[in-house]
């Protein structure tokens, strides 16, 4: 099993308004402690409703607000919103490009993001491409001054990242303890109402039952009561 020490700074990349929950009980709990954490937001999230009464610029101004409360119950306040349409996001060279923008002004050490790639389920489609062009994004164009030389010139100047965790991968092989921090990964999940907020079919459930399963059974493979697992990827610096 791997380790990686808490870092002074840390960012997570993520493809819609509360995928960041899938690390959101380490983050909360580094926050705590003092590491300073930018959420780097890629979609506005405004496919996300089986509701066609609603419309996708209600939506998404709707997750938006939600988004927001969802970092400041984390203790983020760095939170940066892209604003690209759901489900629409694609490889290219300017979506890379405001990624390492946001790499090279943040400067993190760690980077958290979706595994691009599941071979046991799917992916959904913005979540492979988000994890992709995230760890592209590290490595090589944040790292090397020749590319985004428009960036490098404009005075964000190469940085290069340690480590990125990957979550929803096959094979993880760092588990952080989340058993203090569950709580706040729950309420920070439930402040994405127009996500979580529906009553339970089966009233003998409570909001975050899911939540608390999913961080019993990721416990149990390192003999923590709770935890976060990921993949990790190490980068020479
Ligand atoms: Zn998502």
């Amino acid at each position: 099993m791997a380790t990686v020490e808490r870092p002074e700074r840390a960012m997570v990349v993520f493809a819609h308004p509360d995928d960041e929950i899938g690390c959101a009980g380490t983050i909360a709990s580094w926050t705590k402690q003092g590491t300073g954490v930018c959420l780097v937001l890629c979609t506005n999230g405004d496919k996300g409703t089986e509701d066609l009464e609603m419309t996708p610029d209600r939506l998404a101004q709707i997750r938006a607000k939600e988004q927001r409360d969802a970092a400041t119950a984390l203790g983020v306040s760095d939170l940066v919103m892209l604003g690209y349409p759901d489900g629409e996001l694609e490889d290219t060279r300017e979506f890379r490009g405001k990624l390492v923008r946001e790499i090279r002004r943040f400067r993190p050490q760690v980077v958290f993001t979706h595994a691009p790639v599941a071979v046991t389920r799917h992916n959904h489609h913005d979540h492979r491409i988000c994890g992709a062009v995230t760890l592209d994004a590290v490595y090589p164009y944040a790292r090397d001054p020749w590319h985004y030389v428009e960036l490098t010139r404009g005075g964000f100047q190469p940085h290069k990242v340690a480590t990125v965790l990957l979550w929803g991968g096959d094979n993880p092989d760092v588990f952080f303890d989340i058993t203090e921090t569950l709580p706040t990964k729950v309420e920070a999940m439930m402040r994405h109402h127009s996500q979580f907020g529906r009553p339970n079919r089966d009233p003998n459930r409570q909001p975050g039952d899911f939540m608390r399963e999913g961080a019993r059974r990721q416990g149990e493979r390192a003999g923590l009561q709770y935890a976060e697992a990921f993949s990790k990827l190490e980068f020479r610096v």
